[in-house]
């Protein structure tokens, strides 16, 4: 598997599996799958609700700790968030099984972000994390917590697919250390996005589907992606996309896909604040 080395030297892979919307129930058949096709970088959330499923599959795969990059999440936290945070942590680390994690984001540019920062901190000076990272920033907020923090974000996880392209706040991700990684990679298949012409038409060219294009064209942008699927045969398919390069005109020809924003949710509306702002876990 190709990787990337985060800002702080720690290796994470370019190609994973993520697992949001996978109920708690299918979710252990699910990630033992992915782990039998070859994913090693899992991707879930406290918010996903089934962390301890993906826990049970990590453990009954016997695979070795250390060939695995385990992600999640921490949910929205008032403030202080310090205390709120780490028992967060230590909540998603005892339903995951484990003893340290790969990487911990931050879900949600709200509630007491720079309280929840500061314990995210501390968590990857105790070595409980190996890395830190944020989800769903936008560059003002991104950059002022790089300018007033000790610990830059290693990853910034963002809505990145076709029609969201980010290539401006890609370039600017980089230029800080920080590293791009896509979700909804597929946009969830909307804008009919798995019979596209133009991304089909490029399948045709490589004798390869649209899922296989849209991945290979996020990986060879350098952008982490993590697909999610329920079905063993899109898992394969999905893993299958380092035997071909896309050629330069190919790439020009899928820019011409973005439209700029956002098909899910608009960080900066009051409405979609205030929603993810006060949902709460119980946890
Ligand atoms: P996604 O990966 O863009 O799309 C998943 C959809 O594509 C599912 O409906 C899946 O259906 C279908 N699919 C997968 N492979 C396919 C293939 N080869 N051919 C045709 N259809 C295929 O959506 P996502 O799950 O929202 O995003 C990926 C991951 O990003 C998540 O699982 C999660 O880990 C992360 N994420 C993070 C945030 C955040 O705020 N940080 C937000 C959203 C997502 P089947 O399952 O039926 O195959």
């Amino acid at each position: 598997m190709k990787s990337v080395t985060l800002n702080n030297g720690v290796e994470m892979p370019l190609l994973g599996f993520g697992v949001y919307q996978i109920p708690a129930e299918d979710t252990e058949r699910t990630v033992s799958d992915a782990l039998a096709a070859g994913y090693r970088l899992l991707d879930t959330a406290a918010a996903y609700g089934n962390e301890e499923a993906v826990g049970r599959a990590i453990r009954t795969s016997g695979i070795p700790r250390g060939e695995l990059f385990v992600t999640t999440k921490l949910w929205v936290q008032d403030a202080p968030a310090e205390d709120n945070t780490r028992r967060a942590f230590e909540t998603s680390l005892t339903e995951l099984g484990l003893d340290h994690l790969d990487l911990y984001l931050m879900h949600q540019p709200f509630g007491d972000v720079y309280g929840q920062w500061r314990a995210m901190e501390a968590l990857n000076r105790d070595g409980l994390t190996r890395a830190i990272g944020v989800a769903n920033f936008y560059p003002d907020r991104l950059i002022d917590l790089i300018a007033n923090n000790e610990i830059a974000p290693a990853v910034n996880q963002i809505e990145t697919h076709p029609f969201f392209q980010r290539a401006d706040y890609h370039a600017l991700m980089r230029e800080h250390g920080v590293q791009h990684q896509s979700w909804g990679g597929f946009a969830e298949g909307k804008n009919d996005l798995f019979t596209n012409p133009l991304l089909a038409g490029i399948g045709k060219e490589h004798g390869k589907s649209v899922a296989q294009v849209v991945l290979r064209w996020l990986t060879q942008r350098d952008v982490i992606t993590i697909p999610k699927s329920v079905r063993a045969e899109r898992m394969a398919e999905n893993f299958d996309v380092f035997g071909f390069d896309l050629t330069d005109e190919q790439m020009a020809r899928i820019a011409t896909l973005d439209t700029g924003g956002s098909l899910f949710f608009d960080h900066h509306d009051p409405e979609v604040v205030t929603w993810l702002a006060k949902r709460r876990l119980d946890a």
